[in-house]
């Protein structure tokens, strides 16, 4: 009999292709997610429709549940919204993650994985980026998140829970079925924003800044492909129900460890589409450093992960698939419900 884990936020972009390998592994998942972001549709098998700023509704799934483990990836996670939204993001993620710390609590359920992010590093001044690099981040989101690290560790230190935390830098990609993947309403991310262009649902990509201190002047990201996010937190799991109470916990950067700029994925994304993708030369966004680029080392040695699909053209040629297939059909439905409401 396998451990039951709730999976909160699991009906987002990385929830989802967790869900999809623990199920896969025969694990008993329960995914807890208001769908504000998420689509049920990309969830399988158990689903609570709920809220992490409901603290009763949190307490009747932990009341009639017993969870090995929880998997907290809900969080509003846009840094450009989150400097204009700050009070929305400072009571969704913080006093959400606070109110499942509290039922973890109470309720006696003393592992937990959180979804952090390489924005806690902010502009990071060494590459690749390693966790020790000073935690400095500019936008709301990501100083949330460093928050909630902090209040994590703070629990554990008191014997109260043993966790993993990783810190996301570039999820991309989709499962490599194509039966989940990224889906957005809107979409602000770049490689789903490429591929929409592709295929003629926009009619170019703007590029955030050309004059960037880069070889090519566009961002430097680390794209990382999701199965590979999705990976590292079933190792995270395993280590979690293996380790007992004897280490409190680790903080672990999930990166490829290789760096591509916004033209790069735009000169790639054309040769796997074989589109065109007009482009046009936009200002800045607040909140983009240079580069950001990992170092995945100690996640390696620790858990003896490596990110085995995240080649650009994988991410791009899975994230293509998805595109062409199941992304419309959900897309579809999500508009005509969205024109039935409104
Ligand atoms: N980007 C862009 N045009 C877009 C969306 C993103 O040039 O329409 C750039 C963005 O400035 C960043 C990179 O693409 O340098 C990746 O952005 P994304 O929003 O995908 O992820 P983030 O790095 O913000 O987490």
């Amino acid at each position: 009999m396998h451990e039951k884990i709730l999976i909160v936020g699991g009906a987002g972009y990385i929830g989802s292709h967790v869900n999809c390998l623990f199920k896969q592994n025969g694990f008993d998942t329960i995914t807890y997610d208001n769908l504000t972001t998420g689509h049920r549709e990309l969830v399988e098998g158990k689903f609570i429709f709920g809220d992490i700023l409901d603290i009763q509704n949190l307490d009747k799934v932990f009341s009639e549940h017993k969870f090995d483990v929880v998997i907290h990836l809900a969080a509003k996670s846009l840094i450009s919204e989150s400097y204009v939204k700050p009070i929305l993001y400072y009571d969704n993620n913080l006093v959400g993650t606070l109110n499942i710390l509290k039922m973890m609590e109470k309720h006696n359920v003393k592992k937990v994985v959180f979804s952090s992010t390489a924005s806690v590093y902010g502009t990071p001044m060494h590459h690749p980026v390693t966790e020790s690099e000073p935690l400095n981040p500019d936008s709301v989101y990501g100083f949330t998140k460093q928050v909630i690290e902090r209040m994590i560790t703070d629990t554990a230190k008191n014997k109260g829970l043993s966790y993993i935390i990783l810190r996301y830098f570039n999820a991309a990609g989709a499962e490599l079925n194509g039966k989940y993947g990224e889906l957005h309403i809107p979409e602000t991310h770049l490689i789903p924003l490429v591929l929409d262009v592709a295929m003629g649902l926009e009619s170019h990509i703007e590029i955030f800044g050309t004059d960037y201190d880069t070889p090519d002047g566009t961002c430097i990201r680390d794209y990382i492909h999701v199965v590979d996010v999705a990976d590292a937190h079933f190792k995270g799991v395993q280590w979690l129900l293996e380790q007992g109470e004897s280490d409190e916990g680790h903080i672990l950067n999930v990166g490829s460890g290789h760096g591509f700029s916004v033209l790069e994925v735009i000169e790639t994304a054309r040769k796997i589409t074989d589109e065109e993708i007009p482009t046009v030369e936009g200002q800045r966004r607040p909140g983009d450093p240079p580069k950001l680029v990992a170092s995945s080392e100690k996640i390696s040695n620790l858990f003896g992960w490596e990110p085995i699909h995240s080649s650009l053209e994988t991410i791009l040629e899975t994230a293509w698939n998805w595109h062409l297939g199941r992304k419309l059909s959900i897309l579809g439905k999500t508009e005509s419900i969205r024109q039935v409401i409104g």
